[in-house]
């Protein structure tokens, strides 16, 4: 389908996609993207919010342009932060533009001044510096682990809830070859009211899962298992929470 978009358009200058589809559980191949953008002429724009630090994300292999992600996803670190980074053609982009951009806080060419250090450095805005420190540490929490190993464990701990929402019959609303094991959407059991499910589940589990959007509204739940929260004990909690609820 983007291979027929870019050929249908061929003035098109960027192809912009969400890697973790958190709205319906899809994990999209961002290679396969980024190739066809590249054969077109297209740089991309890249949500990787909920993809960084739960699955791989090879942004110079697969030669993302400009990237950006959340702190507060699969880092699990406080919000208010989000890492981006561009590739060199982003950058020729931008410092090549004809037009001076409009806004000030979405200004990408003050923040590359910003960036480039002494004597080049203009103000921009000020650093959120106790976010930075808390964004330091959840890194090198990630870093002692392994990134390579945290991609691991969301895939386990993913198939562990699998096998369990399968023994209480309830199915994922999206083909295994494309399923995002940091956010699992699976479709409501018929009968079941989608609200009171979830009402019990945080009122008497402590545990929120995820209403279903557009539309999947009323027919879908999103059990979202993003960093720390991927661990097996949630798996077990949210499994019986549910088992008890349903019944
Ligand atoms: C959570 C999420 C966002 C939104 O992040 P905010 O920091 O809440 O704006 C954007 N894209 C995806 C794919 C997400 O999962």
């Amino acid at each position: 389908m983007v291979e027929q978009a870019l050929e249908a358009n061929p003035d098109a200058k960027i192809v912009a996609f969400v890697h973790a589809e958190t709205s319906t559980g899809a994990l999209s191949d961002a290679e396969v993207i980024a190739k066809l953008a590249r054969q077109h002429d297209c740089l991309t724009i890249v949500d990787a919010v909920t993809s960084l630090g739960g699955v791989p994300l090879l942004v110079d292999e697969w030669q993302l342009d400009a990237v950006y992600s959340g702190s507060q996803k699969c880092l699990s670190c406080v919000p208010g932060l989000s890492p981006l980074t561009f590739s060199q053609r982003a950058v020729d982009k931008i410092q090549s533009r004809k037009s001076r951009v409009q806004s000030w806080f979405l200004d990408q060419s003050l923040v590359l001044g910003y960036w480039s250090g002494e004597g080049k450095r203009s103000y921009h805005h000020t650093a959120p510096i106790n976010s930075l420190y808390a964004l330091h540490e959840a890194l090198v929490l990630l870093m002692s682990e392994g990134l390579e190993n945290a991609w691991q464990r969301h895939k386990d701990i993913h198939l562990e809830l699998r096998e369990g929402l399968e023994k209480l019959g309830i199915e994922f609303v999206v083909d295994e070859a494309s399923r995002l094991p940091q956010l699992n959407a699976v479709h409501i059991p018929d009968g079941v009211d989608d609200a009171l499910v979830r009402k019990t589940l945080l009122e008497r589990y402590n545990l929120e899962i995820g209403a279903g959007l557009g539309s999947l509204a009323g027919k879908a739940w999103r059990i979202g298992l993003m960093g720390y929260a991927a661990r097996s004990e949630n798996v077990a909690l949210c499994l019986k929470a549910l088992e008890t609820t349903l019944k």
